[in-house]
């Protein structure tokens, strides 16, 4: 040894790299295969190995390193309001869109939901703010359907699964994605607030400007707040109308290129500086008399979008399981292979219990994200859809709620490397609450749920059916949720209480899909901690007598 080397580097841990991220979650194989999607499981299979290549991994750290620059001129001085990518992020497109992470339930199949649900668990592992501009364009479709004409020539695009970034009107290009905008500065989540005025054209005027497309077009004066992905080929928003007696919010579909090949006036006025999701670009928009098509009926705009918000709802619950696993993984590998005291962390006790804590609560995350995806497969059955109803806004609740304190705990595990940047921690933790906010925030989702009980009495029906396959043989499940389904026999009005609802309803459906497939030792321990007692604020408080080595032997097979 050199007389001057100062130390030897030991007891240190590889990064965890070059594994297939499906491979090593049996609760996900099984969750797909139980749900209808079992058609998916082979490409699920290398989508897994290909995600967790070292070199795909990597492209996480670099698009959020980079992140994207809005140029709002031409070097002659015309207006573009282009954004500009590092390349890392067209590669984090292309793997999503060719993989269908975008739109492959509307193309059909069985268990096409499912499949993609789990498809988009393990793109949450590797990067998040990627996955803002698909969803978007996923969750389009319901709503885009509602206007023939426009579907017509739209879809073809949309379902497309070539990414192709070209800033060109859509005519020219070999896939579009789409984007949305609500959010105003007055107002996000009370978007009745909206100020945003959309005045029709003249029939006359309209066909002069767009021919056979000059039908239903407004002229959009206006701005909004937040408006991801300025670069998509189209949005949908929402603005005023006044027209036919038919006073309120409607939607518009604003194409960035208009149909004789001009810019539509959107101006981008910047990007916004992000807490995480910065791969993503996020803008604040001015419409400077852009034009807009009509989607659905005049002042049914909320109805309209609400659709596409129950498909972007869902994703937020499958991205916060996704990014739990992904910080579970880390942070579990890390202690298989750090030593303290002697001992590897993962054989400490007390670290046992936080490892096999957080590795329950990301398996109740998956199994249940699955589970409603499949609602939305079987959404023609009104039991599902019913359920779906309900499961959306209690599930987007609760599940991105607990992911910001997951992140933390899995951060604390890796120790201060943890908190760095050369890890994936620091990342996933500013990733996480952002699920929790878009789409509808954790208190207007409790809201959502209390009116959907309050709107549909059948709910009540759908979820104790749901509850029931479970069985009685677990006497705290039994007793859990039968106060539960006890308390939704009075009508639900308490907005002080919402939270507290969501959050039973989401772990009596976790509780009883553990109980129904996951090992025992599994679903005895999350039914132990959190039905059987009050849970408390951290994670690592699983009572004794826990098979703590069986839950972590099971949550990362390495
Ligand atoms: C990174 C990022 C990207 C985004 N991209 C888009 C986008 O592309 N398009 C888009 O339209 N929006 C986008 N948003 C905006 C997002 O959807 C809104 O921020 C969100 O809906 C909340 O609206 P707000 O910010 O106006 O907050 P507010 O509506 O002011 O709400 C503030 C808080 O009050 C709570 N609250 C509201 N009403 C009640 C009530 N009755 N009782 C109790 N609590 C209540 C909310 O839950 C929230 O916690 C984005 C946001 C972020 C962070």
């Amino acid at each position: 040894m050199n007389p001057f080397d100062t130390h030897e580097v030991r007891n240190t841990v590889a990064p965890f790299e070059n594994i297939n991220l499906y491979a090593a979650d049996p609760a996900l194989q099984e969750a797909l295969l139980r749900e209808g999607g079992a058609e998916a499981a082979e490409s699920l299979h290398a989508l897994g190995a290909q995600l967790g290549r070292a070199e795909v991994l990597d492209l996480a750290r670099l698009a959020n390193l980079h992140s994207p620059r809005l140029h709002n001129f031409d070097r002659s001085g015309q207006r573009v309001d282009e954004v500009e990518f590092h390349p890392a992020w067209h590669s984090l497109m292309t793997l999503l869109i060719e993989n269908g992470a975008h739109a492959s339930p509307w193309l059909g199949g069985p268990g096409a939901q499912v499949a993609r649900a789990a498809r988009y668990m393990l793109f949450g592992q590797l990067e998040n703010g990627s996955q803002c501009p698909v969803t978007m364009t996923y969750a389009c479709v319901p709503a885009l359907r509602q206007a023939p004409k426009i579907a017509a020539k739209w879809l073809p695009k949309i379902l497309s699964t070539q990414y192709d970034p070209r800033s060109l009107p859509v005519e020219q290009k070999r896939g579009a994605i789409i984007g949305m905008g609500m959010t105003e500065k007055q107002g996000g989540s009370d978007v009745r607030s909206n100020t945003t005025r959309a005045e029709p054209l003249l029939p006359a005027e309209a066909r002069a400007m767009f021919g056979d497309e000059g039908e239903d077009v407004y002229r959009i004066v206006g701005h909004k707040w937040f408006f991801s992905a300025p670069q998509s080929d189209a949005h949908l928003i929402l603005a005023q109308t006044d027209d036919a007696g038919s006073a309120g919010l409607s939607c518009f579909f604003l194409p960035r290129y208009l149909p004789d090949g001009g810019r539509n006036q959107i101006r981008v006025q910047r990007l916004k500086d992000k807490l995480g999701n910065r791969s993503n670009a996020s803008s604040e928009v001015e419409f400077t008399g852009a034009y807009g098509w009509l989607i659905g009926k005049p002042g049914r705009g909320i109805p309209t979008i609400l659709e596409m918000g129950s498909h972007t709802r869902l994703d937020c619950v499958l991205g916060s399981a996704g990014a739990m696993r992904a910080a579970l993984t880390h942070a579990l590998h890390h202690a298989r292979g750090r030593s303290a005291f002697g001992r590897p962390l993962s054989e400490q006790p007390l670290m046992q219990n936080v490892l096999a804590d957080l590795a329950l609560e990301s398996e109740a995350a998956t199994a249940f994200g699955i589970r409603l995806a499949r609602c939305f497969d079987e959404g023609d059955d009104p039991a599902q859809a019913l359920l779906a109803r309900i499961l959306t806004p209690a599930g987007k609740y609760w599940i991105c709620k607990r992911g910001p304190a997951f992140g933390a705990e899995a951060m604390e595990v890796i120790g201060g490397s943890g908190y760095v940047e050369d890890g994936p921690l620091a990342r996933l933790y500013r990733e996480l609450p952002v699920n929790s906010i878009w789409e509808g925030s954790g208190n207007v989702m409790c809201l959502d749920l209390l009116r959907a009980f309050g709107k549909t009495p059948a709910a009540r029906a759908a979820l104790a059916a749901e509850l029931a396959l479970a069985g009685e043989s677990d006497a705290d499940y039994a007793r859990y949720t039968q106060a539960l389904l006890a308390d939704l026999e009075q009508p639900q009005s308490d907005e002080f209480g919402a939270r507290v609802l969501a959050e039973r309803v989401v772990l009596a459906v976790q509780a009883g899909l553990l109980l129904r497939h996951a090992p025992a030792y599994v679903s005895s321990a999350f039914v132990a901690s959190r039905l059987a007692r009050e849970p408390g604020g951290a994670f690592g408080r699983l009572p004794a007598g826990v098979d703590c080595a069986a839950i972590l032997a099971r949550a990362l097979v390495e």
